[in-house]
């Protein structure tokens, strides 16, 4: 079966529509993504290819919008992904592209996403992390409005270029997806990648981006939080120190915060969390993902007020 779908995936296709105001040819050619099994909790990056050149090429998939952006006339990207909770299965990707004139181009293709398996543990916190009490629900309840806002924040563009790079230097803790128990109560899945972190040591960017959040939570502590554009985050937590404020600019490898055990932490570490439209994705398999860089006529966008 799933051969089959591999097979889809990157035939030609042999849909072409010739705009009758423009006399162009508008052809996909190749849809490809990569990692090339895509299973849940990973990030997908699709590549688009097509003859002619659209003005715009928009995605559905999953119940969430992928916007695309060009790489040069015929390539087009769109930075994506599954939710580690979401049901494996066979999800349509449904594209549309834009002609010149206005005239929409569809395509649609099979996409399998795998299950993935995880491990169990656990742990051991202040009860108060567990059972919090009336006053600390509410903080936890304002909380969570801040964080609705953040998330909502909205960058038309990606503002990424290239590969994402760790944020620390230094070795991974615990991997994502563990399904925890706290105190032997509240069950959760672990969002996002811990790294070892001495106290104080400096925590940096992954990517470019803007600082949607950087301020003291309950539960992530010290947390700092940066849209690389699309809504594609990055999560930076229990940071001992906030070096970078809400609504700034940030570079690649530019120090936002040092680390620390803010928040519910069990000792010392840097939790990485990256979130795309609300998903929570492998942070280490975007590490490793090979990323485009972006062309000039994106980027050259970057920086406007
Ligand atoms: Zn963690």
């Amino acid at each position: 079966m799933r051969s089959w779908f591999q097979f889809f995936a990157t035939i030609l296709t042999l849909s072409a529509l010739v705009s009758p105001a423009t006399g162009q040819t508008m052809a996909f050619q190749n849809v490809s993504w990569s990692p090339r099994l895509l299973a849940t909790g990973s990030p997908a990056l699709f590549k688009v290819e097509v003859q002619g050149s659209p003005s715009a090429l928009h995605g559905q998939w999953m119940g969430h919008e992928i916007v695309f952006f060009p790489d040069g006339p015929h390539v087009w990207y769109g930075l994506a992904g599954i939710d580690v909770e979401a049901k494996p299965g066979n999800y349509k990707l449904e594209l549309a592209a834009t002609l010149p004139d206005g005239k929409l181009v569809h395509e649609e293709r099979a996409v399998i996403v795998e299950p993935a398996k995880y491990k169990t543990e656990t742990l051991r916190v202040p009860d108060r992390f567990v059972q919090p009490d009336a006053e600390t629900l509410r903080r936890i309840d304002s909380d969570k409005q801040i964080k609705k806002t953040a998330f909502a924040h909205e960058i038309a563009e990606p503002e990424w270029s290239g590969k994402f790079v760790a944020p620390i230097d230094s070795s991974v803790s615990e991997g994502f997806g563990t399904r925890r128990t706290f105190n032997g109560k509240l069950a959760s899945i672990h969002r996002g990648l811990d790294y070892h972190a001495k106290p104080g040591s400096p925590v940096t960017a992954a990517n470019s981006g803007q600082v949607v959040l950087a301020r003291e939570l309950f539960y992530e502590g010290n947390c700092v939080i940066i849209d690389h554009g699309q809504q594609f985050m990055t999560l930076y937590m229990h940071l001992s120190k906030l070096e970078v404020s809400e609504g700034e600019r940030v570079e690649k490898g530019q120090q936002v915060g040092l680390s620390g055990a803010t928040g519910r932490a069990t000792g010392p570490h840097l939790h990485l969390a990256v979130r795309w439209q609300g998903a929570y994705l492998d942070p280490a398999q975007l590490l490793a993902l090979p990323l485009p860089n972006l062309p000039p006529a994106v980027s050259s966008k970057r920086g406007a007020p």
